[in-house]
């Protein structure tokens, strides 16, 4: 099976049939060389897509042969995650400068069910924890920088934390832990809460998923700066508070600094 410049390997097949089953449709891949920084593939979003649907996925042409593999079958499933109505986490073109804290909020709750779909497929999990914990350690051996509460790069900071300790193992979830709380007490002292209010609340169906992320908005502020896509509805739309008050109260959780 071939992709762009890419051969699957034979043991990919399965668990691609799978996905175009689920999907419906075939995707279409565009290499795309100007893709930011450490992104390997992303879904764009058109206007002429079906309704809430994405039917682009961008590949930086130059990743390796394994890299791709991985990069193809991660943005399929979140394709097929919005099929099964997860929502998304946008931006409009005037927030822009938003736009990586929206990336990693809409990562937080569907890669964690990424995994475990993955899990099933026969895909290493192992090996991320441990390719993260890695990754974790290298950057703290980087002079600190400095992150006032509260800031967009604060909250990116927070979202990756609580991406990544949905997804660690358990050992390598407290060693990040320590990790952060040594140099960002407040992100650990917050990002522990919100793991824990995730956690309870639970994100297994599309509806708590957007639930949790109504919660995170409103908490954060988030509203002037981001919008919730819920591809269930067709259209993104504006979150707004007269909104959310009719949504099914959500456990409260305490504040951190
Ligand atoms: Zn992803």
């Amino acid at each position: 099976m071939k992709i762009l410049n890419w051969t699957l390997p034979g043991k990919f097949e399965r668990f691609y049939k799978r996905q175009v089953e689920a999907l419906g449709f075939e995707p279409e891949f565009v290499p795309n060389p100007d893709l930011p920084k450490d992104v390997n593939g992303r879904i764009r979003h058109e206007a002429e897509d079906l309704p809430g649907m994405s039917r682009r996925i961008e590949i930086r042409p130059t990743v390796s042969k394994k890299e791709a593999k991985h990069t193809i079958t991660h943005e399929r499933m979140h394709l097929v995650l919005e099929q099964e109505g997860y929502p998304t986490v946008t931006v409009t073109p005037e927030q822009l400068a938003w736009e990586d804290c929206a990336t990693v909020l809409g990562q937080v709750l569907v890669h964690p069910i990424m995994d475990r779909r993955l899990d099933q497929y026969g895909f290493d999990r192992e090996a991320y924890s441990g390719r993260t914990l890695r990754q974790i350690r290298a950057a703290f051996r980087e002079p600190p920088i400095r992150v006032p509460p509260g800031t967009k790069s604060w909250l990116v900071r927070l979202f990756v934390y609580v991406g990544i300790t949905l997804r660690l193992s358990s050992s390598a979830a407290e060693e990040c832990a320590r990790l952060y709380e040594r140099r960002y007490p407040s992100i650990a002292q917050e990002g522990e809460q919100l793991v824990s209010f995730i956690r309870e609340h639970g994100f297994e169906t599309p509806l708590q998923c957007l639930d949790i992320l109504h919660n995170i908005f409103e908490r954060y502020g988030l509203i002037p700066h981001m919008q919730i896509r819920d591809p269930r509805t067709g259209a993104p739309h504006e979150i707004t508070l007269a909104w959310l008050s009719h949504l099914p109260k959500s456990k409260k959780h305490g504040k951190g600094d």
